[in-house]
This record gives structure tokens, sequence and C-alpha cells, in this order.
């Protein structure tokens, strides 16, 4: 979003080179015959808006946010607020202030004020530091007796996070305004940490806070969860698992991942939609990139002897998926596993990677023996080194299992899920991408 907090993160990530849009309810408005912006930025036109104990609650409904309407004071962020929220952000802070050139209005602007003198005399013989206050605004353009700051300034002498949106846009990111919020699709999905502790505090601290904050937005309809089959459990006898069976995760990333669901079902005031997907491939992914590059150096593995099986999903069949859950009443409050509807075996998929890349690798069989033992290691050198690794003990459940198998029919009854699976092109597409990535 455009907002005064969303304005700076945007502009971050989008000079970090990542995609970003930026959706904003409010209009891009402008000044109209020279007037200040006015009450058309504010929500319900300031007469409404009152909490319950009559206070006035404003915020500008514009790019821009409340910056637009703000009285410009600048203050320090207060220790009490950096304990409770637990992120010190004071360096920040500071090179922000820098970076805008925090300013004191000059004495012209309050020397005819009696009522401050009284104040500054009082507070002198109270012993209380009164300090002028520091201000988001260039003097300079400020304009003596204008007062209209809280409508929006007419002189542009006030610094707001416009400046931020146009500065992401300038490093490419999107903005679209008039265009309200009103379902959410995140993930929460941190599939490796250095310890449970960190994969529950992402996956399922993250996911609360969501869910706290969805629950207090009025025109907030659906939440859309993307979970993972992790959260179900490897098939047994190579018989799909169903949504309604008992979630048994073998991972830590699984439990977390089950966790947050549960506390979605518990807490979740919206209308809410679970999807489980299998492995997901395609352009952008950095799990199957580590296969790619295996067989591009002309080699590929297969633990023990045997082929095991599982569903996949290519990323674009993911987002057609996610389309038929937005805003559908029948996925409301119901959990789908999400797959392209086939069994692949473990050496389809090598294969297909194979032929896309060209490439006759050398097939190794790693047996399952040699390969735990390569897990713990790599377990250990996370723990010795507090680093995140891919080859760990909880991948090796996962890998080791016999089958991951899910049983899409609930989707195609539901849903009218319809998959179109094409392994071998998708694969094609990947490498194609990788490739233009200089990833491989
Ligand atoms: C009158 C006034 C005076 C103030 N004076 C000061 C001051 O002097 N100093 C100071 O530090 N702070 C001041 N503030 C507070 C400061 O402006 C806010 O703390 C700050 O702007 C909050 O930033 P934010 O990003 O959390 O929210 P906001 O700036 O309110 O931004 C929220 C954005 O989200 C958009 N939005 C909301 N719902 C949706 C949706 N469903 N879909 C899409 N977009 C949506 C809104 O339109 C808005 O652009 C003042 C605020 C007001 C209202």
């Amino acid at each position: 979003m455009s907002l005064s907090g969303g304005a700076p993160a945007a502009r971050e990530l989008a000079k970090a080179g990542k995609k970003v849009l930026m959706v904003e309810k409010g209009d891009y408005h402008k000044k109209f015959l020279g007037l200040p912006f006015g009450i058309r930025l504010l929500e319900r036109y300031m007469l409404f808006a009152r909490s319950r104990e009559g206070v006035i609650i404003e915020r500008g409904i514009t790019v821009g946010g409340s910056s637009m309407v703000y009285q410009s004071n600048v203050m320090d962020p207060p220790v009490k607020l950096i304990n409770n929220m637990g992120v010190d952000f004071r360096p920040e802070a500071k090179q922000l202030k820098k970076e805008i050139g925090i300013e004191v209005l000059p004495e012209k602007f309050y020397r005819n004020n009696k009522g401050l003198y009284r104040m500054l005399a009082t507070a002198d013989k109270m012993g209380i530091p009164f300090r002028e206050q520091e201000k988001f605004v260039h003097a300079d353009k400020c304009k003596l007796g204008c007062d209209w700051c809280m409508l929006g300034c007419p002189e542009n002498a006030r610094w707001t996070t416009r400046e931020h949106v146009e500065e992401a846009k300038s490093y490419g990111a999107e903005l679209i305004f008039n265009a309200p919020v009103n379902k959410i699709l995140f993930n929460a999905g941190k599939t490796k940490a250095i310890n449970a502790e960190q994969m529950f505090k992402a996956n399922v601290g993250i996911t609360e806070k969501i869910i706290a904050a969805s629950n207090k937005i009025s025109e907030l309809r659906q939440i859309i969860n993307l979970s993972s089959q992790a959260a179900s459990r490897p098939s047994v006898n190579n018989i799909p698992v169903k949504e309604d069976e008992p979630g048994a995760p073998v991972t830590c990333y699984g439990k977390s991942k089950l966790s947050a669901e549960e506390a979605i079902k518990q807490k979740c005031k919206k209308y809410y939609t679970i999807i489980r997907p299998c492995s997901i491939y395609g352009c952008g992914d950095k799990d199957f990139l580590q296969l790619f590059k295996l067989v591009n150096r002309g080699l590929s593995f297969q633990i023990g002897r045997k082929d095991k099986l599982l569903n996949m999903i290519y990323v674009s069949e993911l987002c057609r998926f996610i389309e038929l859950c937005v805003n559908n009443p029948s996925a409301y409050y119901q959990t789908f596993f999400a797959t392209d509807g086939q069994v692949y075996k473990q050496s389809d998929i090598l294969s297909a990677i194979a032929k896309a890349l060209n490439k006759h690798p050398l097939k190794i069989t790693v047996p399952e023996s040699f390969a735990k033992a390569v897990f713990y290691g790599g377990d250990l050198y996370g723990h010795l080194f507090h680093k995140e690794v891919v080859v760990n003990k909880e991948k090796m459940k996962e890998i080791l299992a016999d089958a991951w198998l899910a049983d899409i029919s609930k989707a195609r009854n539901i849903l009218g899920w319809q998959p179109i699976a094409n392994l071998e092109n998708n694969i094609k597409d990947t490498a194609k991408c990788y490739r233009a990535l200089g990833w491989l």
C-alpha cells in the first residue's frame, strides 16, 4: 500500500530490484485551483470517525496516506515502544531524518505567539526543558500564517511519503490507486531456520499478526493462506492423503504450517481459505534450481533404490488454482490440496530436467545410510556455525518418506479444478527462465 509506512518499504524493495506493486484505496488527489487537498482526503470527512470514547480518529485516504494531512512533527521512537515491539529501528529513524533533512521552524514563525512565550516561561520555572519542535518541513517554502498543514500543504513545504512513492516508481514499482484491498493472500513460509523456535516465530507468528490485523479491517473479506502439503503427512502405501485426515507432519516446517492453519481456523473472523500446494516448480523457484544445477553439471542423484512418488504443481497452475478460490463462497472455511493431478516418479522429473537442458547426466544412486550421514553432517554444520542449511535432518525426513501424494478430488468437486499437466514443457520453460535470470 502507498501508505506512510508502506511507501518507504516499497522504495527499499524496488531499489533492491524486487517487483513491487503499491495498492492504494484512495485517489492520487491533486490540488484544485491552488487550494489544498482539503477534507476529501480524510476518512469520513472528520465528522463520524470517532473512537468509542469520542476521540476523532482520522487518517488520510490518498496516495501518501496520513502523511498528506499530518502536522509534520518529528519525534524519535520512544524506548518503551522499541522494547514493546522488540525491534530497535533507531538507526533507520536516524538515517531517514538525515535523508529528509529535518528542520526546526525559524523564530519568525512563533515570534508573535504570546501563548507560546507564556508556556516557555512556565516550563522554565518548572525546570522542564522546552525545545523547538523538529519538523518534516522545508522551512524556506513554508508560508507564515498559512496554517493549512492538516488539510494538505498548499506550498508543498512538507515532506510527505508521496516522495517515497514517486521514488519507488522511479525504481520500477507500480502504483494503482482507487483500489481498496479486500482480500489477502499470504504465505508466511520460512522453509529453513536455525532452530524450531525461529521457524515457528516466522510461520506461526506472522500468520497470527496478519490475522489479528485483518480482523480489524472492516472492508477485508477473504484471507487466502498458502499452507503446504508438508502440514499433512507423507502417504502410506502410495494412497493419496485427504484434507480431512489429521495432519501428522514429519518436519518442523510442516508442524509450523499446521499450527499456522490451526491459528487461522481458531482466530480468523473473515472468510478464509487454506491451500496446501505440493512441490511447486517454475520460474523463480530456488529449491528445484539445485536439481537443475546438478543435472547441468552432468550429475543426477537418486537416494535409495526406490523411485519415490510425488505430486507437483507448476507455478502458473497454482495461480489458476488460487484464482478459483478468490471470492468463491464455496471455498470459504475450506482447506484444499493443490496438485496438477499427476503422480510423478522422481526419475520422471530428473529425466525432464535432463531433456530440457540437453544433458545426459551420470545417474548415481546414493545408499540411504550414506545420505543420512550427509544430512546429519549438514545439520551439525548448521548448529555449529549458526547457519540455515538446506541439507539437514528435517529435509532428510521429507526426502526419505515413501511418497508425497495428495488427493485433489475435493478441489475438483468444490472448485471445479481441472489441472492442465505438462511437465516436460513446463520444465523447459523453467530452464529457459533460469537461464534468462543467469541462474544456470
Ligand atoms: C491529522 C493528523 C495529524 C498528524 N500529525 C502527526 C505529526 O505531527 N507527527 C507524526 O509523526 N505523526 C502525525 N500523524 C500520524 C501519522 O500521520 C501516522 O502515524 C502515519 O501516517 C501512519 O502511517 P501508516 O503507514 O501506518 O498509515 P497511513 O499513513 O494512515 O496510511 C494508510 C494507507 O493505507 C490506505 N488504505 C487503507 N485501507 C486500505 C485498503 N483496504 N486498501 C488499500 N489501501 C488502503 C490508506 O488510504 C492510506 O494511504 C498525524 C495523523 C493525522 C491524521
